[in-house]
């Protein structure tokens, strides 16, 4: 037998593991709440996004860089030499962002810590409060 599918009552279970006939309105996709909710569940996995390994690897390094400036941060802008920095572990070339300070300098941020490259091997570290860092980000969501 030929089955004909009328719109206006005769729909199908719009849930993958259904696919059943089932009378209801027109804006009715399911013919019951567990399929309803089945469907749900199934679109939350797909939707879960499955993290990179890298991306820890990364963030943990971007972590202890900024662990190493806050510590060695002074307050006085005093320049602290580049291996005090990376006989802890400091990698130079991970960082957050560049944040140009007023007098066009380019600090390198991890997060509200940031350091400025020195030409003697020494670096100078600033501290930018997160407001301008995420006011920074805004800006550029914005434009
Ligand atoms: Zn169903």
């Amino acid at each position: 037998m030929e089955s004909v599918v009328n719109d206006e009552t005769e729909r199908i279970c719009a849930y993958s593991g259904c696919k059943r006939l089932f009378d209801g309105r027109k804006d009715k996709m399911y013919c019951s709440d567990q399929c309803r909710n089945a469907a749900g569940r199934e679109k939350k996995k797909v939707a879960k996004w499955e993290e990179p390994e890298h991306f820890g690897q990364i963030n943990r390094i971007i972590m202890r860089n900024y662990q190493i400036l806050k510590r060695l941060y002074n307050g006085t802008l005093t320049p602290v030499k580049n291996w005090q920095l990376s006989d802890e572990g400091f990698e130079f070339k991970f960082m957050t962002g560049i944040y140009r300070l007023d007098e066009g300098i380019d600090i390198y941020m991890c997060y509200e810590y940031g350091w400025y490259q020195l030409s003697d091997n020494k670096i100078r570290i600033y501290s930018v409060p997160p407001l301008f860092l995420t006011g920074m980000a805004k800006v550029t969501k914005d434009g």
